[in-house]
């Protein structure tokens, strides 16, 4: 097995890091209700997806379907 000869100093181990940011998720606002949601995904607060209702709002309607 490999091993390390020496300590991996903290600037160097933080240069390393330095790329394991996150990227941003795309986000978008909602022409209907003006919230930010997914790009090419369903809004999560009005459930409107191109101008069109796709989920029914509230629970109770989703538990029918
Ligand atoms: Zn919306």
């Amino acid at each position: 097995m490999a091993v390390p000869k020496k300590k991996t100093s903290k600037s160097r181990r933080n240069m390393r890091r330095s790329h394991h940011a996150l990227p941003m998720v795309n986000v978008s606002e909602c022409a209907n209700c003006g919230e930010l949601k997914m790009s090419h995904h369903v809004c999560q607060s009005c459930g409107q997806y191109n101008g069109r209702q796709v989920i029914a709002l509230g629970e109770a309607a989703e538990a029918d379907a």
